[in-house]
């Protein structure tokens, strides 16, 4: 057991003042706000409730910051990009794969991420010629070593198009088929323990509607739904696969999926970047989580997504940092509001349930993470994972903040987030700011970049 006394914490009727917290076999048990400090309680300024990562390719913080060179036809896209995440994407065997995601996931935890959803597709070890358990072993061990809450989202990808037979030589590793594919969840599915102790569940995936047929995609969404898991499905991101999706379907991506499949509330739409009026309406109404990843989607060039018209129809949404160009959930929130301002050349757009767009946003992103990766319930409560993080209260970008506008200051003025401790099931995994293996995590993680750089110029 393990018990903490905050200053002020954040509970889900706002922050309150004195609050013990007492763990137990991972869960919270006892939250009593107003309370004196016990001796043996850990002293904490500010606690708050970790976030979700509804959306990660772990092995992509290996290209963080090498694709941002203009390219000799000076014509740089998403599809330009993605040439480079290949070329990396094949150069990923296990054991980097492990050294890769552990210092990603390190990252997440110094910055407020808790958990992870790990959208994983790329499933075949160097040489295999099916689906093997290597790769997803390398992503397990990562997250143990690590300490991260993971969703573990096996992800099937079958073709390179609407309408082709197979997967592009370059995408080889990702195709297992569907049988394999079906019969690796299954698999691991098995191997999962329910023991709250334990920080693995199962979710799955469909790369796109692009990347899976129709028949295939109903074989992923039945397991989704009978097994009532998440199911997490990348979906228009790109002005392309919105086109693409009209030649072949005469639908544009989100309406052709919500008149195809059973979308409710286990479902992730992970960007969603590209919707009508009708169907950002047809979204909301769904119950499904949006996933957005400002950094990624940013840097990609993907577009803006109708963030005030889909809070307004009470849409749910939840952060991810996808390729990790940026490990900070405060900046996705920060640029998911400053896309708008920019566009619409107003301030406070996420403002439809509060006042205040930081904590509107922040709220928004607890409960749709925790819906995303099939985590209940969010927030310091009783019964829930003692997933938490504790912040120095008297940090300059704190200071002179009250309880209406502390959420705010954590969003937009977040150069970096005032970590002091990090709780993940009843476990520190972060003290005084570091990572509990910072040290061989960063020197793993750097050797293999190193090798892949040089392997990339090579
Ligand atoms: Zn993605």
């Amino acid at each position: 057991m393990k018990s903490i006394h905050a200053k002020k914490a954040l509970l889900p009727t706002g922050w309150a003042d004195d609050v013990r917290i007492l763990t137990e076999q991972g869960r919270m048990t006892a939250i009593t706000p107003e309370q004196a400090p016990a001796r043996e309680d850990w002293q904490a300024d500010c606690v708050m409730p970790g976030l979700a990562n509804a959306h990660s390719h772990a092995f992509q913080r290996g290209l963080a910051g090498r694709t941002e060179q203009r390219s000799p036809s000076g014509q740089d896209t998403f599809w330009t990009w993605r040439e480079r995440m290949y070329e990396l994407a094949n150069a990923i065997d296990p054991e980097r794969l492990r050294v890769i995601a552990r210092q990603a996931y390190a990252e997440m935890l110094c910055a407020g991420y808790t958990s992870v959803a790990e959208f994983h597709y790329l499933h075949r070890s160097p040489g295999s010629d099916g689906v093997d358990t290597a790769m997803f072993k390398a992503i397990r061990k990562a997250a143990a070593d690590a300490g991260i809450r993971l969703c573990y989202v096996p992800v099937l990808y079958e073709r390179s198009g609407f309408g082709s037979d197979g997967p592009a030589p370059e995408q080889a590793r990702f195709a297992p088929g569907v049988d394999a594919f079906m019969q690796h969840v299954d698999t691991v599915a098995d191997g999962i323990d329910d023991d709250s102790k334990a920080l693995l569940t199962i979710g799955i995936g469909a790369h796109s509607i692009r990347a899976v047929t129709a028949e295939s995609l109903a074989v992923v969404a039945a397991w989704a739904n009978a097994n009532r898991r998440p199911m997490h499905i990348h979906i228009a991101e790109q002005q392309r696969e919105v086109d693409q999706a009209l030649a072949f379907y005469n639908r544009r991506p989100v309406r052709w999926l919500l008149e195809h499949c059973d979308v409710g509330e286990n479902w992730c739409l992970v960007h969603a970047t590209h919707m009508d009026a009708d169907e950002v309406e047809a979204a909301a109404a769904s119950g499904a989580v949006v996933c957005l990843c400002p950094s990624t989607e940013a840097n990609l060039g993907d577009g803006l997504f109708a963030l005030r018209d889909y809070l307004e129809h009470d849409g749910r949404i939840a952060i991810g940092s996808d390729s990790h160009i940026s490990i900070n959930p405060f900046e996705e929130l920060r640029w998911l509001e400053y896309g708008q301002r920019l566009v619409t050349r107003t301030r406070n757009v996420a403002t439809v349930r509060d006042a205040h767009s930081g904590r509107e946003l922040y709220e928004r992103a607890l409960e749709g993470g925790a819906q995303a990766l099939g985590v209940s319930p969010p927030g310091l409560v009783e019964r829930a994972h003692a997933d938490l993080v504790c912040l120095y209260g008297e940090d300059p970008m704190l200071a002179g903040h009250d309880d209406r506008t502390r959420l705010d200051a954590l969003v937009f003025s977040g150069y970096r987030f005032p970590v002091e401790r990090v709780m993940v099931g009843g476990r520190w995994v972060v003290k005084a700011g570091e990572h509990r293996r910072a040290g061989d995590t960063r020197g793993a993680f750097a050797s293999a970049a190193r090798a892949l750089a040089g392997a990339a110029r090579a």
